[in-house]
């Protein structure tokens, strides 16, 4: 039996250890020094944005996010039910209210097309979430946002490094957030960013993040002593952790370049079963430039995802499902009032399975994944089962 393939697995790419070892003979591992300034000098340049602050998750970034837009009671944020829970919780911890809004069919971001109507007088700010690295409808989003005079956030958690129309998923709205979790392309196991492409907000982004202080001008020489004038909190990593992010941005082409490999041997070798009406392959959009952040597929139904999740389980391959939408969780159900299901990501997410992508996969263990999903597919495809809804209508 061979060795288990994870689902990811943390990999070093670069100078990580040796910039870690740097750090702690430069005598400073509290936040915002060199290696810090570093990782945001790099991202700024490479993603033209006017300033970007690491932060210690891609979470505290949306905190922070929120914080800047002002939200509060009474206050709704338009996001997509398909996300991550930190995407929510950043406005409902303000207590402001999330409205959920349907997937896309073809990419899984939020149907643009479902904005306008989710609008009230009491809308804030729509939160857009690049799934899968590929990006949202960015155009029309940000008319919308323009013409109600709403705040736009990005959750570009997954978004490091891939492009709409040529530019970088994160620079795009008045503020975006990137994560470098471990299981993101990028890590230093948990660290984030926020991206502050309105240079207005720069300065209160400096103060929140710094515990509510305005410690920044008065190292700057911009005020004589240093003190209290907001609610903020504890928003900077340690220099460890930014010495490590330093080493793995600085090889960003190469590890965006080796997921792109493994992306394309799982389209290329997985195409023909597509083509039988077996599963349905994820596609990016032509305006879109990926960073290939996850690949998944989707099968015709629960059930038999399900059993193929269990059956590369039996192989020692693990695959597993993603978002449960939000919309229907516990703590979502609290905030409809409005009715109605959202239907395609209620049933995307029901059959949606992501295959192993990390930049030590190797072509021996794609093949093996590949020839593990083909075998079960076939032997269990019985005249009886349905089509699987192959329309990409974009
Ligand atoms: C990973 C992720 C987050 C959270 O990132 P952390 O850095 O772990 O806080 C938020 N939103 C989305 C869409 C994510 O994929």
């Amino acid at each position: 039996m061979s060795a288990n393939i994870p689902f990811n697995k943390p990999f070093i790419a670069g100078r990580e250890l040796y910039y870690i070892a740097q750090a702690v003979t430069f005598g400073n591992l509290a936040g915002d020094g060199a290696f810090t300034q570093r990782c945001c000098r790099l991202l700024e340049q490479r993603f033209r944005i006017p300033q970007v602050l690491l932060t210690p998750s891609c979470t505290a970034a949306l905190e922070m996010a929120a914080m800047l837009c002002d939200l509060g009671p009474g206050d709704e944020v338009i996001l997509p039910t398909y996300t991550f829970v930190s995407t929510a919780n950043a406005v409902v911890r303000l207590g402001a209210r999330p409205v959920f809004v349907d997937s896309r069919p073809d990419t899984l971001n939020i149907d643009d097309a479902l904005i306008e109507e989710a609008i009230t007088p009491r809308t804030k700010a729509i939160i857009v979430v690049h799934y899968a690295g590929v990006g949202c409808e960015m155009d029309r989003i940000l008319t919308i946002a323009r013409q109600y005079g709403l705040k736009v956030i990005e959750d570009a958690a997954q978004g490091v490094n891939a492009f709409y129309n040529g530019q970088a998923l994160g620079s795009l709205g008045d503020l975006g957030t990137y994560s470098f979790h471990e299981t993101k392309n990028f890590s230093c196991g948990e660290g984030g960013a926020l991206c502050i492409n309105d240079p207005t907000l720069l300065e209160r982004a400096e103060i929140i993040r710094d515990k509510g202080t305005n410690r920044r001008q008065f190292f700057r020489g911009l005020v004589d002593k240093y003190t209290w004038v907001e609610v903020g909190s504890s928003y900077v990593p340690s220099e460890i952790t930014s010495a490590f992010l330093c080493g793995q941005l600085e090889q960003m082409d190469e590890i965006t370049e080796r997921r792109r490999q493994i992306y394309h041997f799982y389209r290329l070798h997985l195409k023909h079963l597509e083509a039988e009406g077996l599963l349905r392959l994820p596609r990016i959009p032509e305006d879109c430039e990926s960073n290939y952040h996850l690949f998944f597929l989707l099968l015709p139904d629960t059930t038999t995802r399900d059993a193929l999740m269990a059956h590369l389980k039996s192989q020692g391959i693990l695959a597993v499902f993603h978002y449960i939408p939000l919309h229907a969780s516990p703590m979502g159900l609290k905030f409809r009032d409005r009715d109605g299901a959202l239907p395609v990501a209620e049933d995307l997410a029901s059959r949606l399975l992501r295959l192993p992508l990390f930049h030590d996969l190797t072509e021996a263990q794609q093949w093996r994944i590949v020839e593990s999903i083909s075998q079960f597919l076939r032997r269990a495809a019985t005249p009886a089962s349905e089509p699987v809804e192959l329309a990409f209508a974009r």
